[in-house]
């Protein structure tokens, strides 16, 4: 019997999971794909928003302004990749510098810090915007994150203090009765546990609907972008926003921290909650948009384009509660922008409804820090030869565009939640994220993970069960079993 069962394995549900281990409670986690991080939480501007934008006294305002100063302690005890560079919100007409202003006094109440600066500093910050430029407001709290190793992180860190991950479980029927529930998943495992956490993203309205709560809906609304190649570190040092719109933020131009350029998202409903294609005319219209913004840019330089699906309930609100049905049914749901930002508030929240039905006790073990990430990239020549020296898979270089070496992919796959597929790997320690996308590291990768997971090669699969990159060992002459 378990005490608090989580269902969702995106930042919601990993980082619920991570503070629920300070306490001495038996928790599992369920997530349907193959890996943790595979739904939007892989798929977004990942920025760390100040929270000037959200309407005042919404959940969304509050646990934004409240999450985002806590972000530098939890990516230093994760060693996940941050950067605060400041957001420039840019008003090209006269309309748009009158909602620059109103804005302002939105942040005023908010709590936020922020600046209006006139063309001349705006530009002198930002070189290559455009020209058209009149003002911008300056937010100097809004950061980049690495959202893969944050979610990850705060898994392995969740697991490392005793929390379970059931991977491929997708929740099929949660029955009640006699004070627990009975939740069954697609693959016939069973699970009885006293609490449940729906953290299902976009599917947080069908989880609720198994035990008969219909009380909201969620809907999918698609974002496509841009991914840029690392062509050049000072093309754009801060997050760009146009002048929000009822639709949401605009198009973004934002450096990555790992200084490639996102550029989107769309804003478009969609019924298929699983649809995450791309589609010409859509990306055109980014481009129109991200063009005002910046004339000259270097499309040649677009190695990927991607989208992702926003969690956007009928309340247009977050909805953080217990269950209408049951108490010991708690919805996280409609967790769209700034979910990411506002995600240690929310985990906070959910902390204070569990131990508001069981006061559990602290755990005196929980430790905040993961082990470090072993990154060539971070070190100096002598530290990368000693540690060479030590081990030479460090020296053998498997992804040349993101360099990283043999035995920073064996690492990755050692740990806890640690990778099981390529995508894995490549979500991880980034083989794969380059300019070749993956075409010439990818045999490597293949190899890797059967060694390591002993199995066979055309057993390795790209990203969910059943996604094989290998058909059959040809060379064999002859067909494998399966
Ligand atoms: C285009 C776009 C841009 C965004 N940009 C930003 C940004 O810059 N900053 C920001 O703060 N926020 C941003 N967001 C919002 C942010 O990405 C989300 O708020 C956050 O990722 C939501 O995380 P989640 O864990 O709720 O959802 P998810 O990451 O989708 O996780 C839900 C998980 O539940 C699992 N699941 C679903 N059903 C079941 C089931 N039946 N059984 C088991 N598992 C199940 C899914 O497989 C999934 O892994 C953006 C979102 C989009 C789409």
């Amino acid at each position: 019997m378990y005490d608090i069962l989580i269902i969702g394995g995106g930042v919601i549900g990993c980082f619920i999971a991570r503070e629920l281990a300070k306490y001495q409670a038996k928790i599992i986690l369920l997530e349907k794909n193959n890996d943790v991080c595979s739904e939007t939480s892989n798929a977004n501007s990942a920025i760390i928003h100040s929270g000037y934008d959200p309407l005042p006294n919404t959940l969304k305002a509050r646990l934004n302004v409240l999450s985002n100063p806590l972000f530098d302690q939890v990516c230093k005890d994760l060693d996940v990749s941050f950067i605060r560079n400041g957001s420039l919100t840019i008003a090209l007409n006269e309309e748009e510098v009158e909602t620059l202003y109103e804005l302002k006094e939105r942040a005023k109440v908010n709590g936020v810090e922020v600046e209006i600066l006139d063309k001349e500093e705006v530009l002198k910050r930002e070189p290559n915007l455009s020209d058209k430029v009149l003002k911008a407001l300056y937010a100097p709290t809004c950061a980049i994150i690495n959202p893969f190793e944050l979610t990850i992180g705060l898994m392995e860190n969740a697991m490392d203090n005793g929390v379970e991950l059931a991977l491929n479980s997708k929740v099929v029927a949660i029955a009640y009765k006699d004070n627990y529930f009975t939740v069954t998943c697609e693959n016939n495992k069973t699970y009885q546990t006293k609490t449940i956490i729906n953290a299902a993203g976009v599917y947080a309205d069908e989880v609720a609907a198994l035990i008969n709560d219909t009380s909201f809906k969620i809907k999918a609304r698609k974002g496509s972008y841009f991914v840029l190649d690392h062509f050049d570190n000072n093309f754009v040092k801060h997050t760009l926003f146009r002048v929000p719109t009822s639709k949401g933020k605009g198009v973004v131009i934002t450096p990555t921290t790992h200084y490639n350029y996102l550029i989107g998202p769309s804003s478009d409903f969609i019924d298929a909650k699983d649809d995450t294609s791309t589609e010409k005319e859509v990306l055109d219209a980014v481009k129109e948009r991200a063009n005002s913004i910046i004339e000259k840019i270097p499309y040649n330089q677009v190695i990927r384009t991607f989208s992702g699906l926003r969690a956007v309930s009928n309340t247009d609100d977050f909805i953080i509660d217990y269950s209408i049905v049951n108490k010991q049914f708690i919805n996280v749901a409609g967790i769209q922008s700034p979910g990411l930002a506002a995600s240690c508030g929310i985990a906070n929240m959910v902390r204070d409804l569990v131990l508001k039905l069981h006061p559990y006790e602290m755990n005196p073990k929980f430790n905040p820090k993961r082990r470090k990430m072993i990154k060539l990239s971070r070190m100096s020549l002598e530290e990368r030869n000693n540690l060479i020296k030590e081990n030479p898979t460090f020296g053998r270089i498997v992804c040349r565009c993101e360099k990283v070496s043999e035995g920073e992919i064996i690492d990755c796959i050692r740990r806890n939640a640690g990778a099981n597929s390529v995508k894995g790997v490549k979500k991880r320690v980034r083989p794969g994220f380059g300019k070749c996308q993956g075409t010439f590291c990818q045999p490597h990768v293949v190899k890797i993970l059967a060694r390591e997971l002993n199995i066979k090669e055309h057993e390795v699969v790209y990203d969910n069960l059943g996604s094989y990159l290998i058909k059959y060992q040809t060379k064999l002459g002859e067909k494998s079993e399966d």
